[in-house]
């Protein structure tokens, strides 16, 4: 028998087979049992999450002679002509290469007939967001007045790209990255039918390198299974994958530990000369850093995606560092990894990256030395000021001064004037870390009194926008309200917003709390929120300006102006 790929030799065929959408699975297969079909499907999620391998399951299970529950019996015609891809009634349609107007009206011409053998006409068009916004128009004609016989299911990407009208009158389902430890199952399942001989580190490798896609876990698969024949070990994995050994992490986060310049420059050279990329190895230390983190955070190591082994080995490692060290480390390393991004020799700065490593100062060695000092100057205070300060028993190991960030035994500020707290510097790293998110440095909000002023719309414009997007996609519709909504202004610390329909007002001032809570988060602001309704300003020069007209949506239109927009895919004019 000719080779066929893992990924299209191991497809699933039934629902209960398919990984990570359970959720999905049972509600679709029990909508067949029930009788309860839609007549348009939306499946949306990341690449190779098996969305399209859902869409032809459901396919089989409609138009199956011989169902089995909900499931297709993948044996008789109809399921092996739509598994073989020559149904006449499935039919599967490309929308990035088919996206114009005159494939949609094929389909719709082609809609209108009854089904060859089967009780559906099945069309299932992949990343349908492609489509052309002449195509989508043609399309929802079809999706107002569906033909009772057809079934749409349409698959993508980018969910945000497919008009609201035509997510309305579909049946949404978000497909979910599929954890690892599926994966790992998944793959563990075919190996052993397969009769590939594959250990745990070499799985977990493959499904992490394949980031939550089913079909990038099974090609890298297939890659490591053709370099290394039946048995798979974790070395070959990691040759094939390129994908550095742990264990280097580990000397990484020993440097800082035994302070050993000499075997920094020697790191650096060894991970040089294996042809590691230095920037990916800096990547991979942040990862490594933050898997002590939450290690030491939570005190459990059963969160992390390694194997048995290493995260015994991590358990141990977090002992050995405080929180406060580790947010710094982070921080560190993702500055050394930007530096190395334009650094002409990235070598020497990952030389220079170890070497400062080597002389980092953690929290747990300054800590001693700033209460002593306190002591010395008869600062201490609080209730644990006359305890014995662990500067005294040298013995006592990073774990015994762990709690050091903990608020009851950090020393007041005013105990320690002109000399940073541990805590003060855990607190700085973190400012630091937050420095880098775009998110931070909001632009000043003039607070007035008064009647709201669009002036000052202007600067909390860019608040608003971050707003907008996180809610986009936390609650899509909700997010499609807060596109049409206008800033008034602000007044009194309060930002006051306009929407030119009732009922989307009843439903925002609704998530006013949830709303508010977003806004401060996102933009680090102190704003309030409060809605309130007006009607859409007839020409665009009325408008407060601070807004872009809605896009996509028509619903706040005059019915003529819709049925233009629609019939002739007219479009209003700027300015
Ligand atoms: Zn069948």
């Amino acid at each position: 028998m000719s080779y066929i790929v893992t990924a299209r030799k191991w497809r699933p065929m039934v629902f209960e087979d398919v990984l990570g959408q359970q959720h999905i699975a049972t509600t679709l297969s029990n909508a067949i049992r029930l009788d309860r079909l839609a007549h348009a499907y939306i499946f949306s999620g990341p690449r190779g999450v098996v969305k399209t391998t859902m869409a032809r399951i459901l396919a089989r299970a409609v138009n199956c002679r011989s169902p089995r529950g909900a499931n297709p019996c993948n044996e008789c015609d109809m399921c092996q002509e739509i598994t073989g891809g020559r149904s006449l009634d499935v039919i599967e349609i490309d929308g990035a290469s088919n996206r114009g107007i005159d494939e949609i009206r094929n389909l719709r011409e082609s809609a209108r007939y009854a089904p060859v053998k089967g009780k559906r006409k099945i069309y299932i068009i992949d990343e349908v967001h492609m489509l052309t916004k002449e195509a989508f128009n043609a399309l929802l004609k079809t999706l107002e007045e569906p033909p009772s016989q057809v079934l749409f299911i349409f698959a993508t990407t980018e969910v945000h790209k497919v008009p609201s009208t035509i997510l309305s009158r579909c049946q949404r389902f978000e497909f979910r990255r599929i954890p690892v430890e599926q994966i790992v199952e998944r793959l563990r399942f075919i190996s052993q039918n397969e009769a590939i001989t594959i250990d745990e580190e070499s799985l977990l490798r493959i499904a992490k390198k394949g980031e939550g896609s089913m079909r990038d876990s099974q090609s890298i698969f297939d890659q490591v299974a053709s370099f290394c024949g039946e048995t798979i070990r974790a070395e070959d994995t990691n040759r094939v994958l390129n994908v550095v050994d742990e264990a280097f992490f580990f000397r990484v986060t020993d440097l800082v530990k035994q302070r050993d310049t000499k075997e920094a420059v020697a790191l650096a050279a060894e991970i040089v000369d294996r042809g590691y990329d230095i920037r990916e190895f800096l990547n991979c230390t942040a990862e490594h850093l933050r898997n002590l983190l939450i290690c030491a955070a939570t005190g459990d190591a059963s969160l992390l995606e390694v194997s048995p082994q290493v995260r015994v080995r991590y358990a141990e490692e977090a002992r050995e560092f405080s929180e406060e060290d580790l947010l710094r480390l982070i921080t560190f390393i993702v500055e050394a990894e930007n530096a190395v991004r334009w650094a002409p020799q990235p070598r020497f700065r990952l030389e220079a990256c170890f070497v400062q490593l080597a002389k980092f100062d953690r929290a747990v060695e300054i800590q001693p030395l700033i209460e002593r000092i306190e002591r010395l100057t008869g600062g201490s205070s609080g209730p644990e000021g006359g305890n014995t300060a662990p500067a005294d028993r040298p013995e006592s190991t990073g774990g015994a001064l762990r709690s050091s960030g903990k608020p009851k035994d950090t020393p007041t500020r005013a105990a320690g004037e002109g000399i940073p707290s541990a805590a003060a510097i855990g607190e700085t790293a973190h400012a630091r870390r937050e420095a880098l998110s775009p998110a931070a440095d909001p632009p000043k909000v003039p607070m007035v009194s008064g009647p709201p002023d669009p002036a000052n719309a202007e600067a909390v414009l860019p608040q608003w926008n971050s707003l907008v997007d996180v809610v986009r996609k936390d609650k899509i519709h909700l997010g499609m309200i807060l596109d049409e909504a206008r800033i008034a202004g602000v007044v009194d610390g309060v930002l006051r917003v306009t929407v030119p329909d009732k009922l989307h007002l009843a439903r925002l001032k609704k998530e006013k709390q949830w709303l508010t809570e977003r806004l401060q988060t996102v933009a680090g602001t102190k704003l309030l929120l409060d809605f309130e309704y007006a009607e859409r300003p007839v020409s665009p020069h009325g408008s407060s300006g601070t807004q872009a007209p809605p896009a996509g949506g028509s619903e706040g239109l005059h019915p003529i102006e819709q049925t233009i927009i629609r019939e002739f895919g007219a479009e209003p004019l700027e300015g």
